[in-house]
Parts: C-alpha cells; sequence; structure tokens
C-alpha cells in the first residue's frame, strides 16, 4: 500500500491546490460542497489525508449548474 500524497488528488492523481497541504489554515475545500459521490471514491487510507481536487470534487456543486425544479 502506498502512502497518500497529502497535495495529489487521490482520485485522478492531480495536483489538489489544498491549503492545509500547503501549511495554510484553510483550504478551498471549506468553502464548498463536496461532491458526496467524489467523496465515496476516496480511497479508504487517503481519507482525511488528501484532499481530492476542485474538478472531482467540486463537479457536482457548481454552482452554476442549474438544478431542474420540481413543477
Ligand atoms: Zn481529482
Ligand atoms: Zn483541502
Amino acid at each position: 500500500m502506498t502512502t497518500p500524497n497529502p497535495k495529489t488528488c487521490p482520485l485522478c492523481g492531480e495536483p489538489n491546490s489544498c491549503g492545509m497541504a500547503a501549511g495554510e489554515q484553510a483550504c478551498w475545500c471549506f468553502a464548498v460542497t463536496m461532491d458526496p459521490d467524489a467523496l465515496a471514491r476516496i480511497p479508504e487510507a487517503a481519507k482525511g489525508k488528501a484532499c481530492v481536487c476542485q474538478r472531482c470534487g467540486v463537479k457536482a456543486a457548481l454552482p452554476e449548474a442549474p438544478k431542474p425544479e420540481k413543477q
């Protein structure tokens, strides 16, 4: 088993731009609603250690995405 890199997205392997991994107190991921699907796909070993990148974590929660309302 490999140690998850805290700066790399465990889902796609791209840099996740995580503020925590960069030594900051906050991260963009605190301000957004993570896609529960993406969270569920994070490997057990990487949970709580590595953030997903914005592309993977927020794809279902983009503010632009229009949500069809029930009529
Ligand atoms: Zn990713
Ligand atoms: Zn983060």
